[in-house]
């Protein structure tokens, strides 16, 4: 894209109304601006953002095994009357009337919606398991929405839902995803540590959060300091094997980590003193096993192998999508701006003409555009060269080419590379093959 005719307002002022250092690098380099209270329109390199870290939940879904619906998301009051939260839901749910006077709600979650497709769906066990999920809106009518799209009241979120003939088969598929999950974050370039969690309002026993650690979670987290350094998306482990999900699922948990809620002090103890962390965590994703809680209150059952009718083991798997791009911020930034991890920036490179109209550095720019395509922002605005480093610093795109009219007579640019620092002058096509 050529910046010059691109909506990618970048702010030089620090917002007022920004607490924490993801809002405001978020409103400051372009990517959201707030609609209202909770609420955010994506410009467009926001949404190229958002877009990439859905594809990588959407990839490592694929991998697991779980298939992808779409979901409305105005759901009606029936459905949630049926599982009995219609009322224990509370205020955070958005209730809105139809023409007809009938109630919807705009949804804050899936299960209802999709245990009553199966329910139309399925009859026999043969039809188990399955695993399905969406990516889509919901709305949360927060009492604090606050710093950003850490926590917006309309927010993207993947929600996924598994289906299994017994605990056994529930229990595989709880595993699985958290080896779905360890994966998907790793290839976003951060670290989130899974935690021992709470149900909450969607019910169950068994539940683990994924946080990824920093000062201004909202959570306080206790963990084993090994989470900081062992490899947590390993590649080793195969679905297919129930050994290997059930190896990876016991290397996770073995180590202390625990969300204040469910933090015990006896198992706290018992961790060598050395290790012991105590910080605090933003909950990027979460996963439950709740066993028959809505398919007995929903009445889904199948025809077992004895012709017996039973009621399927159900589990449900989040990830925050739209919080991920301000928790990965909260992780991975300096003083100048943004550090976008590779696999989710929304662009490759910048490209800095700094003689913007100097035939020599124009043409060599657009030969470096043409090559790079849609991976690049290229910076063609008249604009001083001060401006141009300070904008390519605060939208953090892993590389920039630097192109200044001196260089560009020899047929050279300067590459600098975001995270380190390093810059490097070099040949056109050496700099080329470093970014692509
Ligand atoms: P929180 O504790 O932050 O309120 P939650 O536990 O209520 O989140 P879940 O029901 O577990 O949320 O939803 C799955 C995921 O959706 C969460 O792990 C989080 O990443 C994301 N999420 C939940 N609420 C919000 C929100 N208001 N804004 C952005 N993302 C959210
Ligand atoms: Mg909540
Ligand atoms: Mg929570
Ligand atoms: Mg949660």
């Amino acid at each position: 894209m050529r910046l010059s005719r691109s909506l990618i307002p970048t702010l030089k002022e620090t917002p007022a109304e920004a607490q924490i250092v993801s809002h405001r690098l978020m409103l400051r380099a372009g990517l959201i601006r707030q609609q209202s209270a909770g609420i955010y329109a994506w410009l467009p390199a926001g949404l190229r953002v958002l877009h990439n870290i859905a594809n990588i939940v959407r990839e490592e879904q694929a991998r697991a095994g779980s298939q992808e619906i779409l979901m409305p998301t105005i759901q009606s009051a029936e459905l949630w009357r049926e599982s009995g939260r219609y009322d224990a839901y509370g205020p955070e749910m958005l209730r809105i009337r139809d023409r007809h006077d009938r109630e919807m709600l705009y949804g804050p979650t899936n299960e209802e919606m999709l245990t009553a497709i199966m329910r139309d769906s399925v009859q026999s066990y043969r039809d188990l398991p399955q695993m399905l999920y969406q990516i889509q809106w919901k709305f949360r009518d927060e009492v604090r929405p606050r710093f950003g799209v850490l926590r917006g009241r309309e927010f993207y979120m993947k929600d996924g839902y598994s289906f299994d003939l017994d605990y056994e088969g529930a229990v595989e598929s709880y595993r699985r995803m958290m080896l779905a999950y360890m994966r998907t974050f790793k290839r976003m370039g951060v670290r989130a540590v899974p935690m021992r969690a709470d149900t909450g309002p969607i019910g169950g026993n068994l539940s683990h959060e994924f946080h990824i650690l920093a000062p201004t979670g909202e959570s306080g987290v206790f963990y084993d300091s090994s989470f900081e350094t062992i490899e947590l998306g390993d590649d080793a482990y195969d679905y297919e094997a129930r050994a290997d999900l059930d190896a990876f699922f016991d290397r996770m948990t073995s180590l202390y980590a625990a969300t204040d809620e469910k933090h015990d002090e006896a198992a706290w103890a018992k961790v060598p003193e050395d290790r012991r962390r105590e910080g605090r965590g933003i909950e990027v994703g979460q996963i439950f096993y709740f066993g028959t809680k809505y398919s007995q209150a929903m009445n889904f059952t199948v025809v077992g192998p004895d012709g017996a009718r039973l009621h399927p083991e159900m589990g449900s798997y989040g990830i925050g999508v739209s919080r991920l791009t301000g928790a990965i911020i909260e992780a991975s930034h300096d003083e100048a701006g943004i550090i976008w991890p590779d696999a989710i920036a929304p662009f490759r490179a910048s490209i800095l003409n700094l003689r913007q109209g100097d035939q020599v550095t124009d043409a060599l720019c657009e030969r470096i555009y043409d090559a790079l395509g849609r991976d690049a922002l290229y910076d063609d605005r008249e604009a001083r060269a001060g401006e141009k480093f300070a904008d390519a610093d605060l939208m953090g795109h892993p590389w920039q080419v630097i192109v200044g009219p001196r260089g560009a007579a020899k047929g050279q640019v300067e590459l600098k590379h975001r995270r380190t620092g390093e810059r490097a002058e070099l040949d056109i096509e050496s700099a080329l093959a470093k970014v692509r």
